[in-house]
């Protein structure tokens, strides 16, 4: 169990139990968007799909972490450091890079002046899909 996982999580306001800690120690010793199976999956029997479902909500609320959808109809999340990345998924085998790079801000702005409705950007989500060098052989 990590003191550091620990205070991220007391850091939000919320009580740091053993198996919110458990979780977000699973999404950061993981190193990837992982989907809520196989985050159970990995605590074994520390805790169960719901406890782990509302868990993440919690986090993803309080800015823990990210939800990521890979369009496979599951919610994937990830520990969501300082460093803003995404991801290219595989459309055959569904494996996952990180990317870095995104040139969210200018884009954000550039879509503000465009916008007739909107004031602010507060977010973004933005995946690239694509096939793999293993795939294309
Ligand atoms: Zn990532
Ligand atoms: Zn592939
Ligand atoms: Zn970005």
């Amino acid at each position: 169990m990590s003191q550091r996982t620990a205070d991220s999580i007391r850091s939000t306001r919320l009580r740091a139990t053993k198996q919110r800690i458990a979780i977000l120690d699973a999404l950061k010793s993981g190193k990837k968007p992982l989907s809520i199976k196989a985050i159970v999956t990995l605590l074994g029997k520390q805790a169960d799909q719901v406890t782990v479902y509302r868990t993440l909500e919690l986090f993803r609320r309080a800015g823990l972490v990210t939800r990521l959808e890979f369009r496979d109809n599951r919610a994937y999340y990830e520990y969501k450091d300082s460093h803003d990345h995404h991801h290219i998924v595989c459309v055959e085998c569904r494996t996952m890079e990180d990317v870095f790079g995104c040139e969210y801000e200018a884009f954000a702005k550039g879509a503000l002046r465009q916008s007739k409705k909107f004031s602010r950007i507060t977010d973004h989500s933005f995946e690239l899909f694509g096939i793999c060098k293993s795939c294309s052989r």
